[in-house]
C-alpha cells in the first residue's frame, strides 16, 4: 500500500495484494490487512485498550461506513493518534457494492453460529469469518473490551440516535458505557431481555467486550449523507482512540431514557394487520388501549400509555417478529 493512498475502504474491498498483509504508516502504526474490509491497526507503543469498530454490517446503511473510513484516513496521514489497538470491520462488502441492506439473509441475524443454520446465504460464510477475526483480536486483548456495531435505521425514531444493549445473561450493565453513550449524543438504550443472532450480542457474550449495536438515524445512499448529523458519535470515537483513559462524569440513573422489550408482536398468518402507518417512527408511545395489530384471534392492545413500538414490518413471513413493543425500564 502507497503511503498517500488513505481511501482504506476501497483497499480492503480490492487489496493488490493481500499476501503482503502487514506494513506500517507514517503515523508509527502497524497495521494489517486480516480479510476483505477487515484492518487491524495497532500503535508502536504498547497499548492495552482493544476497540472492534464495525459498520456495513447491512450494505445500505453508509454514513458510518463513510465515517469510520474517514477515521481510518485521518490516523494513517498522522492527523488522529491512536492509543488503543483498533479493529475495523466493513461487514456485508458484497451488499455495501450493490447499495443492498443485504443478498441472500440479514447478516446481524446470522451471528452467535447461527449462520450454520443458513448454509446457502452468502451471508453465512462471512458472518462466520467475521466472528472468527473478532474472537481472534480480543483474545489478545490485555485491557478494556469495547465493540460497536454502526448502524443506521430504516424508519425515522423518536429518539433518533439509539442504542441495543444486548443481553448479559449473569454480568452487570457497564454504566460508564451509559455515560460514553450520553456523549455520543445517543438518546436512548434499549436493554435486551434474550440471547441474540447480532454481531454485538456475540461479542459481548463470547468476547466478554462492552458491546453495542448503535442506531445512528437514517439510512441513505453513499455520497447523500449529512456527515454533520453524525458528528456525535464522530468525535466521540476520535477522543476514544486518541485518549482511551479519558474521563467522563460518571453516569447516574435517569441520565438516558432506557427501555426494554415488553413482548413481540408476531405475525401469525397473511390476515395479520398493523394498525399503525407505513412510516411510523420507532418509539412511537402508544396510548392505553390502542389496538396495535390483530391476526385472527390475536389482538395486540397496549396498555398503559407509556409503552412504544419498535422495528415495526409487517411484510415479514407468517411465523415472525413484525414489531417490538418496549416499556420504560430500569438499571436492575
Ligand atoms: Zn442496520
Amino acid at each position: 500500500m502507497r503511503e498517500h493512498h488513505h481511501d482504506f475502504l476501497s483497499w480492503t474491498m480490492n487489496p493488490a495484494s493481500p499476501a503482503s498483509a502487514e506494513w506500517q504508516l507514517h503515523s508509527g502504526v502497524r497495521a494489517r490487512w486480516l480479510d476483505y474490509g477487515v484492518v487491524e491497526l495497532e500503535p508502536l507503543a504498547a497499548a492495552d485498550d482493544s476497540l472492534l469498530l464495525s459498520s456495513g454490517v447491512h450494505g445500505n446503511e453508509t454514513a458510518p461506513i463513510e465515517v469510520l473510513n474517514a477515521i481510518l484516513a485521518d490516523i494513517a496521514g498522522g492527523r488522529l493518534a491512536l492509543r488503543c489497538r483498533l479493529l475495523v470491520i466493513f461487514g456485508n462488502l458484497d451488499a455495501m457494492r450493490l447499495g443492498k441492506r443485504y443478498l441472500d439473509y440479514d447478516m446481524n441475524r446470522l451471528f452467535n453460529g447461527a449462520h450454520a443454520r443458513q448454509p446457502e446465504a452468502r451471508e453465512a460464510a462471512r458472518a462466520a469469518r467475521l466472528e472468527q477475526a473478532a474472537a481472534d483480536f480480543f483474545a489478545s486483548a490485555r485491557g478494556r473490551r469495547w465493540h460497536y456495531d454502526l448502524h443506521t435505521a430504516i424508519r425515522g425514531s423518536v429518539f433518533e440516535k439509539f442504542a441495543i444493549y444486548p443481553y448479559l445473561h449473569e454480568r452487570p450493565h457497564n454504566r460508564s458505557q451509559l455515560a460514553w453513550l450520553k456523549s455520543c449524543q445517543v438518546e436512548t438504550v434499549l436493554l435486551h431481555s434474550q440471547p441474540a443472532n447480532t454481531f454485538s450480542y456475540f461479542t459481548s457474550r463470547h468476547c466478554q467486550a462492552d458491546a453495542f449495536t448503535l442506531e445512528l438515524g437514517k439510512a441513505r445512499p453513499f455520497g447523500q449523507n449529512d456527515l454533520s448529523r453524525f458528528a456525535g458519535i464522530d468525535q466521540a470515537l476520535r477522543r476514544l482512540l486518541a485518549e482511551p483513559e479519558q474521563e467522563l462524569p460518571s453516569y447516574r440513573d435517569g441520565d438516558l431514557p432506557l427501555f426494554q422489550a415488553k413482548y413481540d408482536i408476531v405475525k401469525h398468518s397473511e390476515a395479520f394487520r398493523l394498525h399503525l402507518a407505513d412510516d411510523v417512527e420507532n418509539f412511537t408511545a402508544l396510548p392505553d388501549g390502542f389496538l396495535i395489530a390483530e391476526d385472527g384471534e390475536h389482538r395486540y392492545v397496549a396498555v398503559g400509555g407509556d409503552e412504544r413500538i419498535l422495528f415495526p414490518n409487517p411484510t415479514v413471513k407468517p411465523g415472525l417478529r413484525a414489531g417490538i413493543v418496549v416499556a420504560p425500564a430500569r438499571l436492575p
